[in-house]
């Protein structure tokens, strides 16, 4: 049977079947309850109106009240345009609209007032208005909601059919005049009471029919932390409820490989945050259930060594371990790497990617079936169905974000023919994500930080020049290039199909040249050959080249400690992430590298912050917070591929507060009732169940 709120959207008055169509496929709104989720983005408070004479850019958005006359059409194709002046009795001021001029224009032929909203901008020392916000004052109609009135986010289209703001508006007055019992609560009452919620009926009303601010702000608070808290239960109930499912292999004990690396091997001390983070594996996998658990760390920040004692502590207990690189060359360095550090230890190391012949393979996957080969190192050809492992207790994902979902599921899919258990998983991460992301992101995982940098470091020193400045750039590489050290050119390429960066690229690399006569100039970019690629980066890692003239490949790829100069053109291209990542490409080394922002005069307001940022610190974890508020958490890099929810009404780079008390009362509750069987959790569990039909991933988040 269909609740109030699943009742078709059609149903409700004044919709109607042609417009029910174009809720549905324009606002994705079909039904009585997607209706009241719609919510508002933004309130007007018309209280307030300014006049003609009064505007001033710096003002902001404003409202104005008046009339329309003398609309005019010009330009033609892409470059039509339309203009209308905008008339109240102390001034005019231009309107113009560069789309959608077909569903504007009639509207402007209203001959009473207009109440128009919008950001006045100057042009050609006059003040104009780009695409007001438009209202018919209709004569005698009082406005509805009180002076808070609710800005709902529509469609050109919608418009069209009278779905704009006010339209919306009346559909939602409409409904939440229906309210009254219809509309089910989420949260057990005694709960909702204690963390002072507004009761959730009133919370949907007070959005859409706003009294005052302060009601406001506590229904927005009501629902917001709806939307954060349920998505915080789920995600730990799965936790909860996979940790009793999925034994893992219990590492009882530290042993004779633990600690004979520790003793013997181990070239350095160990950061504060390394020993941390490993007591907190050790603690995940003596506990007998199965650990995932998210490294993050900034480049250089020491993972692997983390990574290879994990897996040491995995052989002490008779567990063979994995680990996983997203490409062949980092496999490769990880393979060397690690064999390096346990030279003179009795440990089997192999390695597995996609161009080991299939004779060299045989011996290895043997090794792999009867246990005597005890950590192997690859790409993703190591979970392929064919590697059968004796007793698999260790899987570690190094760059965890490049791979799918569905590949890192894999990972964890059996331990062998000897163990009961999935193996342990341990995802690496060089893209560190602010915390408030981290917990909706990866909620179902365990998250540690490597926040410290090994001692000695010298930070890079980043600076931002100026295209003009390049002369006085190319006398500092050669400088750095005459002392011996290499130098890293990266051309922005985001699509590999693109043709001017392509050129942009080659014409770079034959500048280069020609400018640095005496240095040998390589180039790597993503439509070459696989192998012409690997033959250049290593030509440039055993120094047979100086200069490496590249696109963003080598954002992970082989580690050159001498390589101690970067230079990244167009920088303003590029998001935060991603030159962070880069600049991590340089500082490997004893030398004092560089990087070095290249960009033209003209400059976006964000991306000015982006330069700003990246010359200002070194710290991932501070520039991802940076990055957060700039992009919005979709658009994050590690985010995409997690199936990072769309929010409604919340906003996490600035509702962090909010999900940290989500977060804890969820904690709460599923740490002592994750099924949510008790009876003063009964109003939650059905929430929850009501959440899980309605969104297909709901019932496998993570
Ligand atoms: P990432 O976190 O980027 O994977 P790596 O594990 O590659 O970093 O470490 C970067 C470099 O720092 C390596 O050369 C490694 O040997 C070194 N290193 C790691 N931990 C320490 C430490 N505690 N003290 C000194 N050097 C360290
Ligand atoms: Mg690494």
């Amino acid at each position: 049977m269909k609740t109030w709120a699943e009742t078709p959207i059609e149903y409700l008055k004044g919709v109607g079947p042609e417009r029910g169509k174009v809720l549905r496929s324009e606002l994705g709104i079909s039904t009585f309850g997607e209706l009241l989720h719609h919510f508002p983005f933004r309130y007007i408070d018309r209280s307030q109106f300014h006049t003609v004479e009064s505007l001033d850019p710096e003002l902001g958005e404003v409202q104005l009240r008046g009339r329309i006359s003398n609309v005019r059409e010009s330009g033609v194709g892409k470059g039509l345009r339309l203009n209308a002046d905008f008339t109240d009795e102390t001034g005019t001021i231009e309107l113009v609209w560069f789309k959608a001029i077909k569903w504007v224009k009639p509207t402007l032929s209203h001959p009473g007032e207009f109440i128009i909203f919008g950001k006045p901008t100057a042009y050609r020392d006059r003040l104009n208005m780009a695409h007001p916000e438009l209202e018919k004052v209709v004569p005698g109609e009082v406005r509805k909601g009180g002076l808070l009135q609710p800005v709902y986010p529509t469609t050109e289209k919608a418009r069209a059919m009278s779905l704009d703001g006010r339209g919306l508006g009346r559909l939602t007055l409409a409904l939440c005049s229906e309210l009254g019992g219809k509309f089910p609560e989420s949260i057990d009452a005694p709960l909702r009471d204690s963390l002072g919620l507004m009761p959730l009926e009133a919370a949907l009303r007070e959005v859409h029919v706003p009294t005052g601010h302060d009601a406001l702000r506590a229904a927005r608070h009501r629902l917001k932390f709806d939307e954060l808290f349920f998505l915080q239960l789920r995600l730990l109930q799965m936790k909860v409820l996979s940790r009793q499912r999925e034994r893992g292999a219990v590492f009882a004990k530290v042993g004779d490989y633990f600690n004979g690396f520790y003793q013997n091997n181990l070239p350095f001390e160990l950061t504060g945050a390394q020993k941390r983070v490993l007591k907190e594996i050790r603690a995940d996998t003596a506990t007998g259930q199965r650990m995932s658990r998210l490294v993050q760390g900034d480049v250089g920040s020491g993972k692997t060594v983390v990574a290879l004692m994990s897996m040491l502590l995995a052989l002490d207990n008779g567990y063979q371990a994995a680990m996983m690189a997203p490409t062949e060359l980092l496999a490769e360095q990880h393979f060397r790497t690690i064999s390096g550090m346990l030279k003179g230890m009795p440990v089997e190391v192999r390695l597995l990617t996609g161009s080991v012949t299939q004779a060299a393979r045989r011996p290895i996957l043997e090794g792999c079936a009867d246990g005597t080969v005890q950590i192997l190192i690859g790409t993703h050809a190591l979970i392929e169905d064919a590697v059968q492992f004796h007793a698999l207790g260790l899987v570690v994902v190094d760059e965890q974000h490049r791979f799918g979902v569905r590949q890192r599921a894999k990972v964890g899919a059996s331990g062998g023919s000897a163990t009961p258990f999935s193996p342990h998983t341990l995802l690496m991460s060089a893209t560190p994500i602010p915390r408030t992301l981290a917990l909706t992101v990866y909620g179902d995982l365990d998250v540690s930080s490597i926040d410290e940098l090994p001692p000695g470091r010298k930070p890079i020193v980043t600076t931002h020049r100026f295209d003009a400045q390049r002369l006085a750039m190319f006398g500092f590489l050669k400088e750095q290039l005459k002392l011996g050290r290499q130098v890293y050119i990266v051309y922005p390429l985001i699509d590999e199909s693109e043709k001017v960066d392509l050129k942009h690229l080659t014409d770079g690399y034959e500048a280069i040249q020609r400018d640095f006569p005496e240095f040998k100039v390589g180039i790597v970019h993503g439509r070459m050959k696989g192998e012409d690629k690997d033959f250049e980066m290593m030509r440039f890692k055993d120094g047979k080249s100086h200069i490496l003239v590249a696109t963003t490949v080598i954002e992970v790829g082989v580690d050159v400690p001498n390589a101690s100069v970067m230079v990244i053109e167009n920088a303003d291209r590029f998001g935060l992430a991603q030159l962070h990542q880069l600049r991590g490409r340089v500082g490997r080394g004893a030398d004092q590298s560089y990087c070095i922002l290249m960009t033209t005069y003209q400059l976006s307001r964000d991306a000015r912050i982006r330069l700003e940022t990246m010359v200002r610190t070194n710290n991932g974890f501070e520039i991802a917070e940076v990055d957060l508020k700039l992009r919005g958490p979709g658009d994050i890099q590690g985010t995409q591929q997690s199936g990072m929810p769309q929010f409604r009404i919340s906003d996490i780079t600035k509702d962090g507060p909010i999900l940290q008390q989500a977060r804890e009362v969820a904690l709460r509750i599923t740490e002592t009732d994750p099924d949510l069987r008790h009876p003063a959790h009964a109003t939650m569990a059905a929430t929850l169940d009501r959440l899980i039909a309605q969104h297909a991933d709901w019932a496998r988040v993570g």
